[in-house]
């Protein structure tokens, strides 16, 4: 096995670098780069890379080095001095190294860096001659001792840090760069005193010298340790839990690379200084960067001193040449790797070195207008511009967001559930809620979990935000619906909604009612107080990329809506269609106490006023909603929740009846309440989701789909006779068995065929299920015999197939699962590979019993671009999803057909 890459120019200047861009995997992100660099011409110092399997070796090995592999190192080193025609560690004229680590995928700052390595008590000597600046030498060495002591040796750095603080005193001065050559020096004996003194002299037994452990001097100890360092810090918490969150696997391991130094902190000639070759926050095509002048790399990151704008680089003294270079350098990057590139620059009295560089990061609205120019410039294609803008980036552009350049605390943390930020004061009922932005003041609305009942809250709120609940629990589906910010499932929220406060377990932080708190549901995070909120400008970009992706799609994409206001976003979005519509949405506010009313009272005149009110109400609602719709297609679901949805909460009404008696009210009142809780007590079930809900309603309570049918038929039926298009679609929810959706569906053929005949208007409706059940999944093609459609709703196929309730494990235990890795994502966020499985089975058995069934999903994962990727290879007709996430879904379709 090859362990050992070469790159940079030999003594002659030839390149005689060994790897290019696409060995990431063998030589890390900045391994791979600094090859391609060296390959196409720019000035890289030259040096070699160790591979991440090499790391992988040492540490699975118990730290211990692969077989030959050190000889290996040792002949690179030499041929790395070689070419150079210096030595590390010569008392002449040195070579100085640095080692630096770098993973197949970027871990900025995770892993451990040595500069200046190959410094000690003669070397030192051979810098100052050649450099004629013993302050810059002096410098360099106690840095190099300082940075071995902490990365290598796992030293606080504090001890040093002190010791320059005590320096400073000493000599009345402010800053390290007022320490002169001799006050450097001193440091440099401190520091060797410290090392000796804090280093364990058993663990490392090979720098005893004389009784106690000394600086190493030998260049090949420091080189060897400083390696093993860089291969350790793999392992290190910072970069597993970075590896963790960022879904990198942990058998990558880092490669190292061994790089000859050059400096930028040499004088007025020298400068360091990171760019981008675009703008990476709008795209713009401009120099983008800041540098400094006699400086060295940290300094520009740690923004200790003022950096100039890169484009002013060529008009500085003695730094002209280096500034025009780094523009064509700039132009030939973006040739070569055919995008926006960011890069690592130091200039070394007035020659320009090229240390790193990567595609560069970039905010959504630059991907898209970088994307869109470089296809203009002849840079890219159409398919490549559609594929290189990450459809989850696009939320970007479609919320308001945290301020970037706002300070702030996150004081909890919880899913993020619907992205966008919102700000306001803190209310803890829909009640509030409403009040409060009644008085024009803007509020978040706290709790414990959302119902149907705070839906009149929720809308009035800026922002949603749960202790209880996933991804797919109330609040986040409405939210996400109504493109409200949302973050739920904050379990260290422990609320008190009668006291109107929360308090974050683990902290003193108590919020009131009434205190600002801002929630960015992109993050998931919460802040007591006010961010400031930036809303990113809508640039005609997107609709550009959309269209692209539109071309190439094959896939059909629908929204989820159940109001006319949220149709008409969405068809604005570009939805084909709404694939669900959700009709238990349309039960609440004042409708409540009709269904109520419906649910509760025996009398079969009683009971037909209320049908025929809902009839009234409903015909209205879809008379909207196909209105915004003409001449697309609209799925209305019937109904499909548990019926305890729409009652009171039996705890509610045990408290008023306590509280009524304690104040003596009136007997027969609490009588009536009382019979009302029993009522509703017997109604309740152990497991609602799995109980009377769905089509068995519909079987339990026939009139509900007749009147559902009825309103869709008549309103249908109405708009026709107006000279427009309706296409309402009707679905039965939840079946399991083939007579349910036969009876079902005669009862609906039945009620279309009866309004068709009194309207005189012909009809053509069609009836088609959801899959949602693995059941129905497994029996498709039976079931497909008695539906035009199918609409798979994967929140109940995930929570069925999982057997994981889908309002609970998302807060519970998934967040354990992920951290264990026993599962690699959230189910109810991106679909399962089992649960696919049984789509894909569904689809397959439904199109043999019925080729000319069309397959939709409607769950979640319609929106999620992992999954519409997954669909689209399943071969379904179309994907629905919340009006917000249909530009995403267009997206991902696009890129899934490329
Ligand atoms: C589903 O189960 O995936 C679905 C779309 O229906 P609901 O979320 O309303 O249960
Ligand atoms: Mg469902």
């Amino acid at each position: 096995v090859k362990r050992v890459y070469a790159f940079g120019k030999d003594a002659q200047g030839n390149n005689v670098t060994e790897g290019n861009t696409h060995m990431k995997a063998q030589l890390g992100g900045k391994g791979a780069n600094l090859a391609e660099m060296a390959n196409i011409g720019l000035p890289v110092p030259p040096g070699f890379t160790i591979t991440c399997q090499t790391c992988m070796e040492y540490a699975n090995a118990d730290n211990t080095w692969p077989e030959g592999a050190l000889d290996t190192i040792q002949a690179y080193r030499e041929d790395l001095e070689a070419r150079m025609g210096k030595k590390i560690g010569d008392a002449a004229d040195p070579l100085l190294v640095s080692v630096r680590s770098g993973a197949p995928m970027s871990m900025p700052g995770m892993m451990d860096t040595v500069l200046n390595l190959g410094l000690n008590d003669e070397s030192i000597n051979g810098l100052i001659a050649q450099t004629e600046n013993p302050r810059f030498a002096w410098d360099s060495y106690r840095r190099f001792i300082q940075m071995f002591s902490n990365v290598v040796m796992g030293l606080d750095g504090d001890l040093f840090e002190n010791a320059i603080t005590a320096m400073k005193h000493a000599r009345g001065v402010a800053s390290d760069t007022d320490l002169s050559a001799d006050d450097l020096k001193e440091l440099v004996a401190e520091f060797k005193q410290i090392f000796s003194e804090n280093v364990d002299a058993a663990a490392y037994p090979t720098l005893v010298v004389g009784g106690s452990v000394q600086f190493p001097q030998d260049p090949s100890v420091q080189l060897q340790l400083a390696i093993e360092a860089v291969f350790g810090s793999w392992n290190n918490p910072r970069a597993v839990l970075y590896r963790k969150q960022n879904k990198i696997a942990d058998d990558l391991g880092t490669a190292v690379n061994v790089q000859s130094m050059v400096f930028g902190n040499k004088g007025n000639t020298s400068a360091t200084g990171v760019a981008f070759t675009r703008n990476p926050a709008n795209g713009e095509k401009e120099f983008y960067g800041d540098y400094l002048v006699n400086a060295q790399g940290e300094d520009v990151v740690a923004g200790i001193r003022n950096t100039s704008p890169i484009a002013d680089l060529k008009h500085v003294d003695g730094l002209e040449d280096a500034g025009r270079e780094l523009e064509k350098v700039f132009v030939t990057l973006e040739n070569h790797f055919r995008d926006m590139c960011d890069i690592e620059f130091t200039i070394e009295q007035g020659k320009l070195w090229m240390l790193q560089t990567r595609v560069g990061k970039r905010t959504a609205a630059a991907a898209l207008h970088i994307a869109i120019e470089m296809e203009k410039e002849g840079l890219i294609s159409k398919e490549e511009a559609v594929m290189r803008v990450d459809p989850e980036q696009l939320d970007q552009l479609l919320h308001p967001q945290f301020d970037k350049n706002a300070s702030y605390d996150v004081v909890a943390k919880g899913l993020n559930a619907s992205p966008g930020a919102a700000v306001g004061e803190a209310v803890f009922s829909a009640a509030d809620a409403v009040a409060c932005a009644e008085a024009g003041r803007k509020c978040v609305l706290v709790r414990w979990e959302t119902n149907p009942d705070d839906l009149a809250g929720m809308i009035a709120a800026e922002g949603i935000l749960t202790s209880h609940g996933g991804k797919t629990s109330h609040a986040a589906v409405i939210a996400r619906g109504m493109g409200a910010p949302c973050v739920c499932g904050v379990e260290a929220l422990k609320i008190d909604a009668e006291k109107k406060q929360a308090v974050v377990t683990g902290t003193d932080v108590v919020i009131k009612e009434g205190d600002m708190i801002s929630i960015d549901g992109t993050t998931g995070s919460v802040v007591l107080g006010a961010v400031e909120l930036v809303l990113p400008e809508l640039t005609g970009d997107l609709d550009t990329i959309l269209e692209w992706a539109d071309e190439f799609r094959t896939l059909g994409v629908r929204a989820n809506a159940d109001n006319p206001e949220d149709a008409e976003l969405s068809r604005n979005f570009g939805a084909e269609g709404i694939g669900l519509c959700r009709t238990e949405h349309m039960f609440l506010g004042d409708r409540k106490q009709i269904i109520q009313t419906f649910i509760l009272n025996e009398d079969p005149a009683v009971r037909d006023k209320a049908v025929n009110e809902l009839l009234e109400a409903q015909t209205g609602d879809f008379l909207g909603m196909f209105k915004a719709m003409d001449g697309l297609p609209v799925i209305v679901r019937l109904l499909d929740p548990p019926l305890h949805e729409f009652l009171e909460s039996p705890r509610a009404l045990d408290v008023e009846i306590a509280k009524l008696e304690a104040m003596g009210g009136d007997a027969a009142a609490i009588a009536e309440k009382r019979r009302l809780m029993e009522q509703i007590d017997a109604m309740s079930e152990a497991n609602p989701m799995l109980g009377l809900r769905g089509c068995r309603l519909g079987i339990v309570y026939p009139i509900l789909p007749i009147m559902q049918v009825r309103a869709i038929a008549t309103a249908a039926a109405e708009l026709k006779k107006q000279g427009l298009d309706p296409r309402p679609e009707i679905m039965i929810p939840l079946v399991s068995v083939v007579p349910e959706l036969e009876k079902l569906r005669g009862v609906a053929e039945q009620t279309i065929a009866e309004v068709a005949a009194e309207q005189g208007v012909e009809l053509d409706i069609p009836v088609g299920t959801m899959i949602e059940l693995p059941r129905a999944a497994v029996t498709a093609d039976e079931i497909a015999a008695q539906a035009d459609f199918f609409s798979f709703g994967t929140n109940d196929l995930t929570q069925t197939t999982f057997g994981f309730s889908r309002d609970d494990v998302e807060a519970e235990f998934v967040p354990q699962y992920l951290e264990q890795r026993l599962l690699p994502y959230n189910p109810f966020a991106t679909i399962d590979p089992g649960v696919a499985k049984l789509v894909k089975m569904g689809v397959e058995l439904g199109r043999e019993g019925n080729p000319e069934l069309v397959c939709g999903v409607c769950g979640e994962h319609g929106g999620d671009p992992d999954s519409v990727k997954t669909f689209h290879a399943i071969g379904l007709d179309y994907v629905s999803c919340s009006p917000y996430r249909v530009p995403l879904a267009r997206l991902a379709a696009g890129q899934a057909a490329l």
